[in-house]
């Protein structure tokens, strides 16, 4: 794969075709070594947001040894990863993921469910090494992509689920989502103050607690709590836990460590006023630019303006023929730009990819590794608040 300094480099030596895929795989191992630096605990990265080689070798080079899968697929695509623990954190799988998973050596599974359990006992022979984790539910705060509807348990039913797992499992954890993108670290107060109001109910002895993903990426130069404030709610709220003294923490980020890894650099195909129309779009890698509306961050690349700080709001349309392929923004860009030009989309590491389909002969990539640093970061030396987190962080690579 080529190498270029920067997307301005590339589209200066070239004028590709197809959108590209610009790779940050030293930004992903920063982040990485800023958690397992900071977080005081297991640090499993979840699969899902991204498993490209280049994202997995650089999580993996700076350290990263626990994966949180959600499907057998995923587990199937990553057990060649020597020397790593997976997770399988989805709360409802099919008998046959479960029963493979074990035979695959996998011993920590999620659930949410009385009926789970069952299976899970069933298909795993009464396996007496599980590390099994109940999944409550607790309320999304400021959370862009909230996800306390779909999964979890809360109250009596809790409380009787951890009472039966604890009989059967070897280490009993709780786990829970925040939900994707928290901006507020309060989010893992009041997750691990439910968490404790429910242990205490059960009266169980807690070996593990997992506080999910959620950490957030940094799309913007708006003021944003950092990372270093996260880490700090959650140490503090897990030494007032009634858990054993050996009680291990968990995270399981995903965008936090993917989203700076990657950008997309596509073309402007026609301007009409202040609408764009892009290469990729809704049914490629910005889903979550049309459907839940984020605004990347944006710039041109590969042409200098007279005025670069003078910038106008555009919205993108998608190459597909379908009226939903539309970014609405509203996106930053030169007052100038015109079709032929070349826009990075930044900080696209975690989701797209993922999501990223082939609907009206679109959704084909180049792939590039690009130097230089992501638009905006949330591990570098401004992001980070504290002078002794800054320091453990190794802020500057
Ligand atoms: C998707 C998911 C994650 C990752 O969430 P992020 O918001 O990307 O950090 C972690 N844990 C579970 C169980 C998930 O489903």
């Amino acid at each position: 794969m080529e190498t270029f300094h920067s997307a301005s480099a590339l589209i200066a030596a070239r004028k590709p075709e197809k959108p590209i895929i610009g790779l940050r795989p030293h930004a992903a191992g920063r982040a990485a070594r800023w958690f397992l630096a900071n977080f005081p605990g297991d640090i499993a990265y979840a699969y899902k947001a991204n498993s490209t080689p280049f994202l997995i070798g650089a999580l993996y080079g700076a350290g990263i040894r626990h994966f949180d899968v959600a499907s057998l697929p995923e587990l199937e695509d990553a057990k060649t990863i020597p020397d790593v623990t997976f997770h399988f954190m989805h709360p409802v799988k099919s008998r046959h993921a479960i029963r493979r998973a074990f035979a695959l050596g996998c011993r920590s599974f999620s659930l949410d469910s009385e009926d789970e359990l069952k299976k899970i006992v069933e298909e795993t022979g009464g396996a007496h090494d599980l590390s099994l984790w109940v999944r409550i539910a607790v309320p999304a705060i400021n959370a862009v992509i909230p996800l306390q509807n779909k999964f979890g348990i809360t109250g009596a039913a809790a409380v009787r689920l951890l009472t039966k797992t604890r009989q059967v499992a070897r280490s009993l954890g709780i786990s829970f989502h925040v939900g994707s993108q928290t901006l507020a670290p309060e989010a893992y107060a009041s997750a691990l103050s439910e968490a404790r109001k429910l242990i205490t109910r059960a009266g169980v002895v807690i070996d593990g607690i997992d506080v999910g993903g959620g950490f957030p990426a940094r799309y913007s130069d708006d003021s944003q709590a950092p990372l270093s404030d996260f880490i700090q709610v959650i140490r503090e709220s897990f030494a007032t836990l009634p858990v054993a003294s050996n009680c291990r923490l968990m995270c399981e980020p995903g965008r936090a460590l993917s989203a700076e890894s990657e950008s997309l650099i596509v073309r402007v195909d026609a301007r009409r006023g202040g609408d764009l129309y892009i290469n990729d779009g809704s049914y490629g890698m910005l889903f979550d630019a049309a459907h839940l509306g984020f605004t990347f961050p944006v710039r041109l690349v590969g042409r200098e303006v007279r005025d670069p700080k003078a910038l106008a709001p555009f919205q993108f349309w998608g190459p597909t023929c379908d009226s939903i392929d539309h970014m609405k923004g509203p996106f930053m860009l030169p007052a100038s730009i015109r079709e032929g030009d070349y826009i990075e989309i930044g900080n696209t590491g975690a989701y797209a990819r993922a999501i990223a389909g082939k609907f009206n002969g679109y959704g084909f990539y180049d792939e590039v590794i690009l130097k230089d640093p992501p638009i905006y970061t949330m591990y570098g030396d401004e992001a980070v608040s504290r002078p002794v987190a800054l320091a453990e962080a190794g802020a500057t690579v």
